[in-house]
Order: C-alpha cells, then sequence, then structure tokens
C-alpha cells in the first residue's frame, strides 16, 4: 500500500480513498447486499480500492432506471439537447484526463502516456463525433410504385442497451458503447470487467455532472457470471452491444435468442500481418512491433501473425528484434515505459502456457519467452516473445494469446499467402506491408478481416466502422455503422387518396 501513497496523484489518491459508488438512477451507490470486491494493480499485484459488487437485484434497479428514462425525459429529448450532453461529457473527460489516464494504468497497467493519448484523448473524440449525430438521424422518402402513397422511413431507437466490456482498453470500450447508445436515442446500463472497474466508475460521476438525466446512463460493476448474465438475461433490455472473447459472446448470443435481443459482438482475432518481398523493411517492423506489442498484446485487433515472404525473412527477423530491444517494459505510471504488465495473474498463466504450447509444437523461440523477474517479479510482467517455425495448424497460429507473443510464418507466392491467411476461424484485421499498389488492393479485397491496414496498423478514427468477419462477431462499432446498430428502421406508409 505505500507505493500507492508515494506514487499516486492527489486526484488518484482522493479517488481511491474514497467508497467508490456506482452508477445507477443518477446516484453513486453501493450494491444492495453491501458487497464490494477488489481491483488490483498489475504491476506488482497489489490491491487499489473496492468497487461494488452488482449483482441481479442491482442490474433490475438499473434496467428499470433505463427504461423509465427511456419512457420518459431522455424519449422526448431534443436531438440538438441530446448532442450538447454528450459533448459536455467530452469535455468533463477532457478536463479530467489525466485523472483518468493514471486510472486507467494503474488499473490495466498500460503506461499512463500511452492511456492519456489513446485511451482517453480516442474516448473524447469518439464523444464529440457521436455529439454532431443526435442533429443528423434522418429517413428516407421511397418511390413505391404505387399510385397516391407517401412512404418513408424514420430512425428510432432501440431502446434499452445493455453494454458489456473487456479490461483491455476500459473506458475507451466504454465509449465505443455509450456514445453511439445515447446519440440514436437509447438509454444504457454499462458492465465494466471485473479487472478494470475504475475508469467506468469515474467516468459515472461525470456523467452526472454533465447533467444527463437519471436513469440514461447506469454503470454497474460486477462479476460477468453475476452482473453480466443478468444484464443478457434482463427482459427490460433490449439490445446487449458486447466487446469480448468469442467463448463468451457465443454463449451470450445463445442466451439473448430466448427473448430475440438484438445482439452486436466485438469479439477476438488472430490477425495476419502480411509483409511483401517489396516493403520498406525497417517500416515494416516497426510496424509489425507496434501491431503485436502495443498495450502488451492484449489488443483484439494484434497482428500475431506476422506472414513473411521467404526472400526477406532474414533482415526482418534482424529489424524485429531492433524494434524488440528498444521496449521498456516497467510500471504504466514510469515515464520511461513503453510496455506494461499483463492485466492479471490469470493472463500472465495463459501467456505462459501458450509459448509452452508452441516450443512442444515444434517454435523456435528468436526472443522473449518467460515472465520478466527481478524489480519487475512481482506484476504480471512478460517478455516480447517472437516464434518461428510454427505449423499453421499449430495452437499458437490458430489460437488468439492475447499477450506479446508474435508468431511469424514464410510464404512464397501471393495465392498461397491469401489462403493461409484466411486460414483462420477468426477475421477481425489484417495489415499489408508493401509499395506495389495492385497487389496491396488485390489484398485488401481477398483478406477476411473487418479492417486491412496498409502501410499501417491498428489506424482508428471515430468516423471509420471496425468490427469483424467470421468468428470475430457481427456489427459495427465506429461511424454511422455503430449508430445504425442501435436503431430500428420503421417504414411509415399515408394513402392519400
Ligand atoms: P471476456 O471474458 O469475454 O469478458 C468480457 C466481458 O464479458 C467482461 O465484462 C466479463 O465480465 C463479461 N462476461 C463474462 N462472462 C459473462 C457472461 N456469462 N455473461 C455476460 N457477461 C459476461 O473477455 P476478456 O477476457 O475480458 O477480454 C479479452 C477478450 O476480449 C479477447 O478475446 C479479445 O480479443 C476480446 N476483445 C475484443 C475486442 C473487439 O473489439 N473485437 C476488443 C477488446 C477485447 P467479467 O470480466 O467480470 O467476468
Ligand atoms: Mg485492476
Amino acid at each position: 500500500m505505500e507505493q500507492i501513497v508515494y506514487t499516486h496523484s492527489p486526484a488518484v489518491r482522493a479517488f481511491l480513498a474514497k467508497e467508490i459508488g456506482m452508477l445507477v438512477n443518477g446516484r453513486l451507490i453501493a450494491a444492495e447486499s453491501g458487497k464490494r470486491f477488489e481491483t488490483c494493480d498489475p504491476a506488482d499485484g497489489k490491491r487499489l480500492t473496492t468497487v461494488p459488487q452488482a449483482a441481479a437485484s442491482d442490474i433490475d434497479l438499473a434496467a428499470k432506471a433505463a427504461h423509465a428514462a427511456f419512457h420518459g425525459e431522455w424519449g422526448s429529448m431534443l436531438p440538438a439537447t441530446r448532442g450538447n450532453l454528450l459533448w459536455r461529457l467530452a469535455d468533463l473527460v477532457e478536463q479530467n484526463a489525466d485523472q483518468l489516464a493514471e486510472l486507467e494504468s494503474i488499473d490495466n497497467g498500460k503506461p499512463a502516456a500511452f492511456a492519456r493519448a489513446v485511451d482517453v484523448q480516442w474516448a473524447i473524440d469518439h464523444l464529440r463525433y457521436f455529439a454532431g449525430w443526435p442533429t443528423k438521424i434522418d429517413g428516407e422518402n421511397l418511390p413505391v410504385s404505387q399510385p397516391d402513397m407517401h412512404v418513408y422511413t424514420r430512425k428510432q431507437p432501440v431502446g434499452v442497451v445493455g453494454a458489456i466490456i473487456p479490461w483491455n482498453f476500459p473506458l475507451l470500450m466504454c465509449v465505443w458503447k455509450l456514445a453511439p447508445a445515447l446519440a440514436a436515442g437509447c438509454t444504457v446500463v454499462v458492465k465494466p470487467a471485473e479487472q478494470t472497474p475504475l475508469t467506468a466508475l469515474r467516468l459515472g460521476e461525470l456523467v452526472i455532472e454533465a447533467g444527463f438525466p437519471a436513469g440514461v446512463v447506469n454503470i454497474c460493476t460486477g462479476f460477468g457470471e453475476e452482473a453480466g448474465a443478468a444484464l443478457v438475461g434482463h427482459p427490460l433490455i433490449d439490445k446487449i452491444a458486447f466487446t469480448g472473447s468469442t467463448a463468451v459472446g457465443r454463449e451470450i448470443a445463445r442466451r439473448a435468442a430466448d427473448d430475440i435481443k438484438h445482439v452486436s459482438l466485438e469479439l477476438g482475432g488472430k490477425s495476419p500481418n502480411i509483409v511483401l518481398p517489396d516493403a520498406d523493411i525497417s517500416r515494416a517492423a516497426a510496424g509489425a512491433a507496434q501491431a503485436i506489442f502495443y498495450e502488451t498484446g492484449q489488443v483484439c485487433s494484434a497482428g500475431s501473425r506476422l506472414l513473411v515472404h521467404r526472400s526477406i525473412l532474414e533482415p526482418m527477423i534482424e529489424a524485429l528484434k531492433a524494434e524488440v530491444a528498444k521496449i521498456n517494459p516497467g510500471r504504466g505510471t514510469n515515464a520511461a515505459t513503453t510496455m506494461g504488465p499483463l492485466v492479471s495473474k490469470e493472463q500472465h498463466d495463459r501467456v505462459k502456457k501458450y509459448v509452452e504450447i508452441g516450443r512442444n509444437q515444434g517454435a523456435e523461440i528468436v526472443c522473449g519467452g518467460r515472465p520478466i523477474d527481478g524489480d519487475l517479479a512481482s506484476g504480471f510482467f512478460f517478455e516480447p516473445t517472437i516464434l518461428l517455425n510454427v505449423p499453421d495448424d499449430a495452437t499458437v497460429c490458430q489460437e488468439e494469446i492475447f499477450g506479446p507473443v508474435l508468431v511469424v510464418q514464410v510464404y512464397d507466392d501471393l495465392d498461397e499467402l491469401i489462403r493461409r491467411a484466411n486460414a483462420s476461424e477468426y477475421g477481425l484485421a489484417a495489415g499489408v506491408w508493401t509499395r506495389d499498389l495492385s497487389n496491396a488492393h488485390k489484398l485488401a479485397a481477398a483478406l477476411d478481416a473487418g479492417s486491412v491496414w496498409v502501410n499501417c496498423y491498428n489506424s482508428f478514427d471515430p468516423s471509420t466502422p471496425f468490427g469483424g468477419f467470421k468468428k470475430s462477431g457481427y456489427g459495427r462499432d465506429g461511424g454511422r455503422a455503430a449508430l445504425d446498430k442501435f436503431m430500428h428502421t420503421k417504414s411509415v406508409w399515408m394513402n392519400l387518396a
């Protein structure tokens, strides 16, 4: 606990010192049972604080509040007013950006500077982008082939949204669901991940400060099997927007089918990052390292399979090793850190196990492959790891590791490349490094991926849809596509005769 007193800023210390409440019906409250659970700092495994542990009864209160708000003040609020509230929330996130970034860093492990520049900044940008939408949601006049008929469509919100959030980008994923849902006119109950509840709870305080009517946004911390399952099963929830693992997403879709709830799923990936023989090797290596080692590899769209043309394998491996040598693992609040720990002991054990499996299936370990000890031994740190010479059907080539582990595959020609790049049950993203325009466009069309990045990787913008093919899910975050998934289309027929 001493660490907390000496390293945290006053704003973070003050937040951690109080009894943090969850947002239900416009108030910060404890769970009905009074139960709380701990969240820890993955840099040392130590407890940071406790947060309310919502159960089915708390989810019931939140869902009822969200339902009442949807049919009350929020439902009749003018679009411009709804947009202004989103903009006001963006301003408040910006005013509290350093505190939020530090909270994200200590709860998840990521470097605080990255949290400020990416997680928090992108959350602000996302809120502002969607703040512009309520005043631009329109319908169509349709040219039906029937006399004296005036037919038009209206876009209407689906109702109450249950948003279930993972731990890798806790604030940002929360905003990715909240901003379009609110812009569309829905109300929301959010269930953050148990490992990283802090920034969502702080956001709940800012939602009150922004002046949203009670019940429009509810944020209930708790466990997936308890609070999450209650949300999926609640009769007043009209839609589940989920980001997380494919296993849990599948289960949610199955359970939501009982009530024909709308579901959107942003799931896992095993994304191919492809280097063509003509690529700029140093750029490709820097991009490939960033694609897998950013956020300690805990990114759904991580470029976890690097497909390299045989003719450039050696220089690519050398350039990758040079990139790895620049990585500075450490506590996220240390300004020099460029790679934090994994989020939990569970995740750490999982990554270690996968590397072991890879070794047993014949992988050559180019670098890394072990937990980091020494000063960092008490945290969940793992070395940036590169595996070579692994068969395509090996576990480490097929399953999502969600850690700093890159698998390098070697290919000879384009057709073979496309077939092997697509030989995955996932289809979230892909990268292509080349100076050949024609091959770049061919690959962009042929790859099974919701996003293809050419000479870049993990580029995001609030305007741009992001989501999966195949078992990476369905539905899109970002852009107009995100808005659409929170709206019904109603057709109105008027007989003018
Ligand atoms: P997870 O275990 O699927 O958890 C995600 C969320 O679902 C958490 O809030 C979790 O609650 C909740 N949950 C668990 N079981 C549930 C249930 N039975 N009913 C309702 N909710 C339930 O995934 P994770 O381990 O947190 O995150 C890692 C995975 O998410 C990776 O596979 C990654 O690829 C994927 N991911 C995808 C994207 C994307 O955009 N496609 C983004 C980020 C992460 P608890 O944490 O409290 O159990
Ligand atoms: Mg934590």
